[in-house]
């Protein structure tokens, strides 16, 4: 129902600030965590019009298996199957080199679901706005450079779904590295 949905949302919000509480972005001012998933779950809602709660949940659920203790189980158990197997389908396997971890998400974007695709374009576009605005403090131009085109090998492999956040992700990338 309507209801169990937007509690769903919300206890997915609820859930990420804890488990991130104690992290922060690379920026500058070291910002809260929280503010990035959040970030994704605004662009897939206020400019994506998405209304599918498994992609919103997704979205704010989808840097907890890779950057903090949680295990899918846990989603699993507090979320349901669907959005942890989602989650499952947008974290890097730690295990492996950075490099490869690169080469594979643009080598596997395109065999996603649509839902994980959603949630990688917000991303996606999330990260590039904050390298534009509010990078890591030790970048080079040329690292964010190369960070926007990775961005948009990945996403070459993310469309077809949701055609106006695709705009959104050109509009970013066209801007942001204008600005650079
Ligand atoms: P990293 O993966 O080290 O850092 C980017 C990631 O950090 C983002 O994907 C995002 O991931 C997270 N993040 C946290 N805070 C911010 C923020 N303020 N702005 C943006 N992202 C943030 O970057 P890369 O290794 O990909 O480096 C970019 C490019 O530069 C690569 O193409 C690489 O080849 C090149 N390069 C890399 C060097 C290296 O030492 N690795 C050195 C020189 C060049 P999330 O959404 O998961 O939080
Ligand atoms: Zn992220």
């Amino acid at each position: 129902s309507p209801q169990d949905e937007l509690e769903s949302i919300i206890k997915a919000a609820s859930f990420a600030a804890r488990k991130h509480r104690t992290q922060r972005r690379k920026d500058a001012d070291a910002s809260p965590y929280i503010n990035h998933p959040l970030a994704l779950a605004e662009i897939l809602c206020s400019e994506g019009s998405v209304t599918d709660s498994t992609v919103l949940v997704a979205a704010l659920l989808h840097d907890t298996v890779e950057d903090t203790e949680t295990s899918l189980q846990e989603l699993e158990v507090e979320f349901g199957s669907v959005v942890a197997s989602v989650v499952a389908e947008v974290t890097d396997d730690k295990s492996l080199p950075k490099e490869e971890r690169k080469r594979l998400q643009v080598a596997k974007a395109a065999s996603k679901s649509d839902a994980a695709k959603l949630v990688k374009l917000a991303d996606k576009i999330s990260n590039l706005r904050d390298i534009a605005s509010s990078p890591p403090a030790s970048w080079s131009d040329e690292r964010r450079i190369a960070y926007f085109n990775w961005a948009r090998d990945v996403v070459s492999g993310l469309r077809g779904v949701n055609p106006a956040l695709e705009r959104v992700f050109d509009q970013v990338y066209d801007e942001g590295l204008r600005a650079i």
